[in-house]
């Protein structure tokens, strides 16, 4: 239901080795809400979403999505249960066709029409996809390549995105495309954990945010009133 709990982090705790790299972190997501996780270089943003996922070792603390703990559960089950992650960096397949790298993005669906209607869904919300179907995805451009990427998430018809940084290194007007899309895929019911570097799109586009600083949340509000706040004016929005 709208506003419930869906994704709940609790004390988290996550190492490299020996490296610390969360001390606690906890943090809250309801469903239907867009919520921003900034911080600087290295805050353990990209950690955070990939524990999440169960990638990482859980070194201390809770996850629960959906009301049950994430503790024991592999990436596919978590998959399978409505998460998925659109990882930095895109990771789609540069020899393998838009067409092709969408359908692998639906390897938890058997049904065929379902996985037409979700294609046709996610050409809908990125035509420049639709006019590359048969494009290998390395020819696409920075841009594209994150349209592909989030496509392919949605193509596991999730209930929660998690998304690593969806402007790195793309042109400001494809940005701006890609934010809209992200925001029609909130508006369509998809609950959304965003990392971003950018603060300010973070903001705009996010209804609350927290702010990592080295493996902490160091402060946590409506994204407005963090947009307004002096001391996130100074160290993230350049004055
Ligand atoms: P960025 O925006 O630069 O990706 P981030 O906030 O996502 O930053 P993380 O990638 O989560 O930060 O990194 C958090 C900390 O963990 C950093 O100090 C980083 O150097 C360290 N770290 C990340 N991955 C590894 C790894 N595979 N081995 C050792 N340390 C790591």
């Amino acid at each position: 239901a709208l506003g419930a709990p869906l994704l709940e982090v609790h004390d988290l705790a996550v190492a490299y080795g020996g490296i610390r790299a969360l001390k606690r972190v906890s943090l809250e997501v309801r469903c239907g809400e867009i919520v921003a996780m900034i911080g600087a270089n290295g805050a353990g943003k990209t950690t955070t979403l990939k524990t999440i996922m169960r990638l990482l070792p859980i070194a201390a603390g809770r996850i629960s999505y959906d009301g049950q703990d994430l503790a024991g559960v592999a990436t596919e089950e978590v998959v399978a249960r409505g998460v998925s992650l659109v990882p930095e960096g895109r990771a789609i397949f540069v020899n393998l066709t838009v067409r092709e790298n969408l359908e692998l993005g639906a390897w938890n669906h058997k049904d065929q029409r379902t996985i037409q209607e979700t294609l046709e869904d996610v050409v809908k919300l990125f035509p420049r996809l639709g006019e590359r179907m048969k494009q290998e995805g390395g020819t696409l451009s920075g841009g594209e390549q994150q349209m592909l990427a989030i496509g392919r998430a949605l193509m596991a018809r999730p209930a929660m995105l998690l998304l690593d940084e969806p402007s790195l290194g793309i042109a400001p007007r494809l940005v701006a495309d890609i934010f809209e899309a992200v925001a029609l895929v909130a508006a369509s019911g998809t609950t959304i954990l965003l990392v971003e570097q950018n603060t300010r799109l973070a903001l705009k586009y996010s209804t609350r945010a927290y702010v990592l600083r080295t493996g902490e949340i160091a402060m946590s509000g409506s994204s407005k009133e963090l947009a307004n706040n002096e001391e996130i004016r100074a160290a993230y929005l350049g004055g």
